[in-house]
């Protein structure tokens, strides 16, 4: 695929671009390393009023990025305008705290004196997703602009109008040209890049297959890496839960962004004196959605951004549904224009179906029946990925047992897991590793220089 904008909702082409040759790309590093040795020494007061004048560019702006969202990949408009404002609340984070996160931190020794200095890195590569255009990127580009860094963003390839965006809002903010800069590029060309001496470190959000061969390059040039990475987070119910609170929160957790989500939820792991219930309400939920017109504010789901996330979608369904898994409802794409799928539930799955090891990147719900909560935290853990968890009870003690022995980056009981830029994100297993948001989130990429003096 071509660097492209595809109306997803329609399969229509409406814009495409040449990807940047050589000599462009040597032009941007160029430029952005020689930003960066005047950039580093800008204080920091000055880099929170730029952003958070990118904050207030957002929220000027929110219904236009919105709609470009919405049109390059598929969101339901009112999601992609509530991005573009979590968007601003994570530049002010960062805008705010970052002074506090990054001063130096005095520790008694033999010393006189014996601190932590954090220091900027140079230039950042950030390859992100099409999932969240925008949040993706400013949850990378807040705290790294913040530390002193400056970014190049390899964005997917099929949210090239985004990317140009989030450049010109940057540029907009006041930062200084070449502070953070898009590179359209196919991912053919990043290996190049991340080789490339002035890059001194990069983040990717995607795929697995594409984590592990940045992290294969980075790693043959000693370079850091923070990787997130797909997810296949349970939901457990457990016999005690609030079950009106448990349903209409899973149709949220799976639904979030037409099922496309790192951190939706997509098992769905309940206590056998419920699942019949719990079964019977989440497809009463999930007939009642309305699928359509991402640009429709009463739409509820709208397309899968590209035709092979459909394909590899519904090839996943099939091969359940050939091993014996029983189809609730959907369970087949929509007929009709654009990438839309049926919202489909899956349930009785025999053993060696995908639901054990893959992710279903959409609106698909797989179901699983437990006896108790070792079993669900049994059936939680066994799955590659580690990224989030979101499990209900009313019991505290069975809380304390899932906070522990649950296998992820983030549990959260009672509620719809959820990034917040004050808490840290990011998985462990195949999911990936690091952290973005919080203090954590700004230490990633700088120097933690120990200081000590006689
Ligand atoms: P993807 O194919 O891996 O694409 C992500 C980015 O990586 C794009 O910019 C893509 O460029 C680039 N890319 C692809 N192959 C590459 C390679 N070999 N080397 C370097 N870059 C490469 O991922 P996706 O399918 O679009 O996104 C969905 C995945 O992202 C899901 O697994 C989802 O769970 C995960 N995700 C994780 C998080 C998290 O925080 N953990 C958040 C959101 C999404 P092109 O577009 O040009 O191919």
């Amino acid at each position: 695929m071509g660097i492209a904008t595809i109306n997803p909702a329609t399969g229509e082409t409406l814009k495409t671009f040449e990807p940047l040759s050589h000599e462009s790309i040597e032009a941007k590093l160029t430029l952005a390393q020689q930003v960066f040795e005047s950039y580093r020494k800008t204080p920091m007061a000055q880099r929170a009023k730029w952003l958070n004048a990118a904050a207030e560019i957002l929220e000027r702006d929110k219904v236009k990025f919105g709609k470009l969202m919405t049109l390059e990949m598929g969101k339901t408009i009112k999601s992609a305008i509530a991005e573009v404002e979590k968007c601003a609340l994570v530049c002010r984070y960062y805008a705010e705290n970052a002074a506090k996160f990054l001063a130096d931190e005095h520790i008694t020794t033999d010393a006189s004196q014996s601190f932590v200095r954090y220091q900027p890195l140079g230039i950042i590569l950030a390859v992100m997703p099409w999932n969240f255009p925008f949040w993706q990127v400013f949850r990378f580009a807040a705290p790294a602009l913040m530390a002193g860094n400056v970014g190049v963003l390899k964005h997917a390839s099929n949210v090239p109008q985004c990317a140009l965006a989030i450049e010109d809002i940057i540029k907009e903010a006041g930062f200084p040209e070449g502070a953070f800069q898009t590179l359209l590029i196919g991912a053919n060309q990043v290996e190049a890049i991340v080789s490339d001496p002035r890059i001194k470190a990069a983040t990717l959000t995607g795929s697995e297959p594409a984590g592990a061969s940045l992290a294969a390059t980075a790693g043959k040039h000693l370079k850091k890496t923070v990787l997130e990475l797909g997810g296949s987070d349970p939901f457990i119910v457990l016999e005690s839960a609030d079950l009106d609170a448990a349903v209409s929160t899973a149709v949220t957790a799976r639904m979030i962004n037409n099922g496309q989500s790192c951190i939706a939820a997509k098992r769905f792991i309940v206590a056998d004196a419920i699942a019949d219930e719990f079964e019977k309400r989440l497809v009463e939920k999930f007939k009642a959605l309305n699928v359509g017109d991402p640009m429709e504010e009463t739409t509820n789901i709208g397309p899968l951004a590209t035709p092979s996330i459909l394909q590899e979608l519904d090839q996943l369904v099939q091969t359940c549904i050939a091993r014996g898994a029983k189809v609730l409802i959907g369970g087949k794409p929509l007929d009709r224009p654009g990438h839309f799928y049926a919202p489909t539930i899956l349930a009785d799955f025999p053993p060696g179906t995908p639901a054990d090891n893959e992710e279903f990147f959409g609106p698909v719900a797989l179901l699983f029946r437990i006896p108790d909560i070792n079993a669900a935290i049994a059936k939680a853990n066994a799955i590659p990925f580690g990224l989030g968890a979101s499990a209900w009870t009313a019991d505290e003690t069975e809380a304390q047992q899932l906070i522990e022995e649950i296998e992820a980056g983030a549990v959260f009981i009672n509620g719809l897991v959820k990034s917040d830029p004050r808490l840290p994100f990011g998985g462990i297993k195949r999911s990936g590793y690091g952290r973005e948001l919080g203090i954590q989130g700004i230490h990633e990429f700088v120097n933690i220089k120990t200081v000590w003096v006689k």
